[in-house]
């Protein structure tokens, strides 16, 4: 992905609540790992669980990729803000991710892409740069992130390898073939 060196690409995940979100929360920065976000941020209940997870997955599958809980999620987006940053609201309400993804692509800002759990403060759409659908329907945090990030990198996410990987999957047309590196 080198041609999009110029930029970062961070998730905020609000309003985590540990029953009801701990397995979506994970998939969130699964999903924000896997398709070339460097890192994440969550609101909400803070869970050592989810955080620990994902420790885990980083630990055998490589990469840098590093979660941290914010108190303060209205705080933390001003202070990307005042960093240079842009911020990214994905929103069944915004404007359609194909009529924008090309600006967001070209501007050199670091990006911090917001997706909201069950009911999103108002207040995000006033703050957000960038108020982005991916489709008109109501459907995931999960699935308008992974199509996000799919455009936004323009599939180059697909093939990224990861450095400092324990073990690495040898694709095959059936079967499963993992090969261990350290
Ligand atoms: N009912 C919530 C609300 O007040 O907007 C949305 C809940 S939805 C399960 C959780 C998150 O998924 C949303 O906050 C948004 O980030 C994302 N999402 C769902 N559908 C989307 C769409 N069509 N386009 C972009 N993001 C979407």
């Amino acid at each position: 992905m080198s041609s999009y060196e110029q930029w970062k690409v961070f998730v905020l995940r609000l309003g985590h609540r540990i029953e009801r979100d701990k397995r979506i929360t994970t998939h969130v920065f699964l999903v924000a790992r896997a398709f070339g976000a460097h890192g994440a941020f969550y609101s909400g209940q803070r869970d050592d669980k989810v955080e620990e997870s994902v420790r885990k997955v980083v630990e055998r599958w490589g990469g840098s990729f590093n979660v941290e809980y914010v108190r303060d999620w209205v705080r933390k987006i001003e202070e990307w803000r005042k960093g240079g940053g842009e911020v990214i609201h994905l929103t069944m309400y915004g404007l359609p991710l194909d009529e924008v993804i090309d600006d967001i692509r070209g501007s050199k800002k670091n990006k911090l892409i917001v997706v909201g759990s069950e009911k999103v403060p108002r207040f995000i759409f006033e703050i957000a740069d960038w108020n982005v659908s991916v489709t008109l329907q109501p459907h995931s945090e999960v699935g308008a992130l992974s199509v996000f990030l799919h455009e936004l990198y323009m599939g180059a996410e697909l093939k990224r390898e990861f450095e400092n990987a324990k073990i690495k999957i040898i694709p095959q047309a059936r079967g499963k073939r993992v090969i261990r590196l350290s």
